[in-house]
């Protein structure tokens, strides 16, 4: 309550400016996620590391637009190259030799990707992967794993944030629809899967021979707080895509270019049949992207539908060049490493002082608190032991404080850009220790 109190007090203008906004838009916002109570604060402007709201209040930002921004806000380097391109063009729907050029950073990074298509969005991104996929098994059946989140078209808006009654058996998860007006007939081609238990996979391939016409997997479930695989986990789901002859697609719009340079397939040594990207590699410009073996790929050239007026605009590819050539370098990624390294730490050390039940859940620059001493392996544990409203209490205190620790919900983890430096990570700390002994 007081911490809601405080909020109110501090945002005036933003309550004023949402109250306006919902009459002209459902919600207020233009994804629904971005809505909470009492209401989003505005923003203004945003540079660097930090976001302002309309009401001049400063956000040291570790959401970063729900991880896209790895490079930060306006990184001088992407906006020049931006403010280049404004000059030579924004959209050729003919073919340019940008598209080439960021071809070729995304196949540095991904050994899998031989050939690379791009689109705008994760959504699209999944989307097409799932139907080159689909195409080249000749199957129809989709399998996804409970929990993993893969954008919002109908065949991955199922068993995201199942309710504990609709779950099914923890081996065999229902297929739970997450939204009106996915049409019934789409659950009869999802099958669903635990996380970090190979044993059921194995089963439900088993069942379904024949039937399962790609495996999409979140490497690391970025949308569970920050699940990760237990040790062989992915390698073990490698082989038994073998066995049943599945494509396996790593979506890694999330841990893509931040997890490590080629995203968690490098970091886990694992290779997909293909793999999805968008957020980082765009630098805050709207661009997704998919790749993988060219046997895959190529039915694209042969019936498989990828289509879009806006894809590969030489805009946002000159983002993308940008980033991934010029900002996001090994020295970058030491950097960003290390600040996460110290982030971890230094969450660790005030909850052991202050006694506050909990740890941190990270990989390299990404990670999230649990207040919880169990180890979260999967959604259900998540369900079970994450306790969203003390975690929503500890998020409203920190942004009392100035920080913004990640997107608004348990369920989502801190980022860390290339333009946060050290003394950003202590002030997030210095929040940190005034808040934690008001949660302990
Ligand atoms: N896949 C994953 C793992 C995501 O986290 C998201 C978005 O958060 C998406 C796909 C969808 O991406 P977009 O919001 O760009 O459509």
């Amino acid at each position: 309550e007081d911490t809601e109190a405080a909020y109110r007090e501090r945002t005036p203008t933003s309550e004023r400016i949402y109250g306006e906004l919902v009459e002209d838009i459902p919600a207020g916002v233009a994804s629904t996620y971005r809505a909470f109570e009492p209401y989003p604060m505005i923003i203004e402007r945003a540079e660097g590391p930090y976001l302002y709201d309309v009401d001049g209040n400063r956000y040291l930002d570790f959401d970063l637009n729900n991880g896209a921004g790895m490079v930060g806000h306006s990184h001088p380097a992407v906006t020049d190259a931006i403010r280049d391109q404004l000059d030579h063009g924004t959209l050729f729907t003919h073919p340019h030799e940008l598209l080439g050029e960021a071809a070729r950073e995304i196949k540095k990074r991904w050994d899998v990707a031989d050939l690379v298509r791009f689109t705008n969005s994760g959504t699209e991104s999944t989307m097409h992967a799932i139907r080159v996929a689909r195409a080249y098994s000749g199957r129809d059946k989709l399998l996804k794993i409970e929990g993993a989140y893969h954008g919002v078209h109908d065949y991955v808006l199922l068993s995201k944030a199942a309710p504990e009654h609709k779950l099914g058996h923890p081996k065999r998860p229902a297929t739970y629809v997450e939204s009106h007006g996915v049409p019934e007939a789409i659950e009869d081609t999802v099958e669903v899967a635990p996380w970090n238990d190979l044993e059921a996979v194995e089963e439900i391939m088993s069942e379904n021979v024949n039937e399962i016409g790609a495996l999409i997997v979140e490497p690391i479930v970025m949308n569970v707080g920050m699940t990760q695989p237990h040790a062989e986990f992915l390698q073990g789901l490698r082989e038994l895509c073998d066995e049943y002859q599945v494509p396996y697609i790593f979506d890694e719009v999330k841990t893509g270019v931040k997890v490590a340079p080629g995203g968690a397939a490098e970091y886990y040594d694992v290779e997909p049949d293909l793999v999805t990207m968008a957020k980082s590699i765009g630098g805050n410009y709207p661009v997704g992207a998919f790749a993988g073996r060219e046997e895959i790929m190529r039915g694209i050239e042969h019936g498989t539908a990828h289509y879009g007026t806006y894809n590969g605009s030489p805009l946002v590819l000159r983002a993308v060049t940008t980033v991934l050539r010029d900002v996001l370098t090994d020295d970058a990624y030491d950097h960003v490493n290390d600040l996460g390294e110290r982030l971890v730490s230094g969450y660790e050390e005030i909850m052991a002082d202050v006694g506050l039940n909990g740890h941190v859940e990270y990989v390299n620059s990404q990670g999230t608190v649990v207040f919880a001493n169990e180890r979260i392996t999967n959604y259900r544990d998540f369900a079970r032991h994450v306790d969203v409203d003390f975690h929503e209490n500890y998020w409203f205190e920190m942004l009392d404080r100035g920080v913004l620790p990640h997107p608004h919900d348990a369920s989502q983890q801190w980022s860390i850009s290339v333009q946060h430096e050290r003394e950003h990570i202590e002030d997030h700390l210095d929040a940190f220790a005034e808040v934690a002994p008001l949660l302990a």
